[in-house]
């Protein structure tokens, strides 16, 4: 039985990303993959498909919009043939792409569902029968699954989840999302904006409830004035055909009502995808439905590590390359029993974006997190209706926030709310990686008139 060095569990973004770099340091590695389609979640039912998605919404209200401009165009409603089969082209280029990449031979892909026999060794269930595969350390990249929480007629009413959304053909006239963070958020966006009407209902008091408050306050906001129907602190008590439509009925303030609509679309979150690979012959600990990971990328295991929506923190594609690169070095160093120091995650620069309309973004530190690690902390906002370049462009909603140390003046956190949140957020991304404070980026030199340039108003007064 041949022993591999470094074998990885998943050939999405943390294994492929692992995986090449293992190989690139000599290391002899191998990947196992499960499904039957390569790709890993962000290319097949993800990032890219919904962006896609997102591209085809934003055309058509831009069309919409196009009057006020002094456009003048009449919208006809969207073809999602048309749509489904600009998305195919593209993720089967992607996915093509990926799938080249891992079978280009730098190292073993194997195909097949992996298991633990014991701490050292997998069980491969593949189509050409079962396989035993042994290694010195392994990376468990397993990603995430849909997970829909019991909901009474919620099965029998009928649902899409954002599986069946990303490949319907179908424009709903009406839809209830169910949810308020980034999928539930993006699904709403292009509903409304391929033009159905909407109501999104989210259980806590805010949506995306992980950012600042008047970040959410915000988004919903915006959200409002896309004609989206936003009501949070909701509990969804029924769901159930009736009224011609599907009736989500719920209760806010102590009162039951309802929302009728053609479609639900439920994205009430995700789990760490781990039940199929019998954790417990190999010893790694679990912390709640995650697998439990140091900074160093290890599990309870030392020669396990995990890396990507297995173990989160945040289920984003950036973070699940940088700990899949973290882990294969640290593998590096067991398999070549160096003495260095072990590489760390560093989730200083932590970055969320959430592509709705209006678009979210977030880096660093939340107020709370600031408040939680004692930090004293200044913040400045400067709004999108009073600069120049979004003015022009007709895109007001919104706001930039700068948050920085009160004593230092260091950069801690940025938050956008607005046009191109998730590209104008790089440049507080790229001041905080050089440690930068509000008075450097101030003296930043910033072409006119650019949406960047906001920054230069908070990070003055921060200054
Ligand atoms: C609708 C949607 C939109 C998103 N948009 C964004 C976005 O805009 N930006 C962003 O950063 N993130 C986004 N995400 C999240 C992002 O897609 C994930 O965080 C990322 O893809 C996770 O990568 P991963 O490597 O951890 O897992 P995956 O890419 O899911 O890879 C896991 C792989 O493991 C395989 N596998 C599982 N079990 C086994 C087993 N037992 N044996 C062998 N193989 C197995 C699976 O088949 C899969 O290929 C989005 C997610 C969704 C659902």
């Amino acid at each position: 039985m041949v022993e591999y060095d470094f074998l990885v569990i998943g050939g999405g973004s943390a294994g492929y990303a692992a995986a090449s770099y293992a190989a690139q340091q000599g290391l002899n590695v191998a990947v196992v993959e499960g499904a039957r389609k390569v790709g890993g979640l962000c290319i097949l039912r993800g990032c890219m498909p919904s962006k896609t998605l997102l591209a085809t919404a934003a055309s058509a209200s831009a069309v919409r919009g196009a009057a006020r401009f002094g456009v003048q165009s009449t919208f006809g409603g969207v073809d999602g043939a048309v749509m489904q089969a600009r998305k195919r082209l593209l993720i089967d280029d992607f996915q093509s792409y990926r799938e080249g990449q891992l079978s280009a031979g730098r190292f073993e892909f194997l195909r097949g569902k992996a298991r633990f026999l014991d701490p050292y060794t997998l069980a491969l269930d593949g189509p050409h029968g079962q396989q035993r595969l042994r290694a010195k350390t392994f990376l468990i990249s397993t990603g995430s699954r849909i997970s829909t929480p019991p909901i009474t007629g919620l099965e029998e009413t009928g649902y899409l989840d954002s599986d069946a959304m990303l490949e319907s053909e179908h424009i709903p006239r009406s839809v209830t999302v169910l949810g308020g963070g980034a999928i539930a958020l993006e699904a709403a966006s292009f509903y409304a904006g391929v033009g159905s009407t909407v109501t999104l209902l989210q259980r806590s008091k805010r949506v995306l409830k992980e950012l600042d408050p008047d970040v959410s306050e915000a988004v919903a906001e915006g959200l409002r004035r896309q004609g989206v129907r936003v009501e949070t602190g909701v509990e969804i008590h029924k769901v159930e055909t009736a009224h011609g439509g599907k009736v989500v009925r719920f209760v806010r303030n102590g009162a039951v009502t309802e929302v009728v609509s053609e479609e639900i679309l439920c994205a009430l979150g995700r789990v760490p995808a781990t039940g199929a690979l019998e954790l417990e012959s190999a010893g790694v600990a679990l912390h709640g439905l995650r697998i439990s990971v140091k900074a160093t990328q290890q599990t309870s295991q030392p020669h396990i590590f995990a890396a990507g929506d297995v173990c989160g923190p945040l289920d984003v594609v950036h973070l699940a390359i940088q700990q899949g690169e973290v882990a294969a070095r640290n593998a590096c160093q067991i398999v070549r029993a160096t003495a260095l120091a072990p590489a760390e995650m560093d989730y200083r620069t932590k970055l969320f974006a959430v592509f709705s309309e209006p678009a979210v973004a977030a880096v660093g530190l939340s107020l709370a997190e600031a408040a939680a690690e004692g930090l004293p902390v200044l913040t400045a906002t400067y709004p999108f209706n009073d600069h120049g370049k979004s003015m022009v462009e007709g895109h007001t909603d919104g706001f930039v926030k700068l948050m920085v140390h009160a004593e230092t003046r260091r950069i801690l956190g940025g938050s956008v709310v607005g046009p191109q949140a998730a590209e104008i957020i790089h440049e507080i991304v790229v001041a905080m990686f050089f440690n930068a404070t509000a008075g450097d980026l101030a003296r930043v030199p910033h072409y006119h008139p650019t949406l960047s340039e906001i920054w230069t108003y908070p990070a003055e007064e921060l200054s």
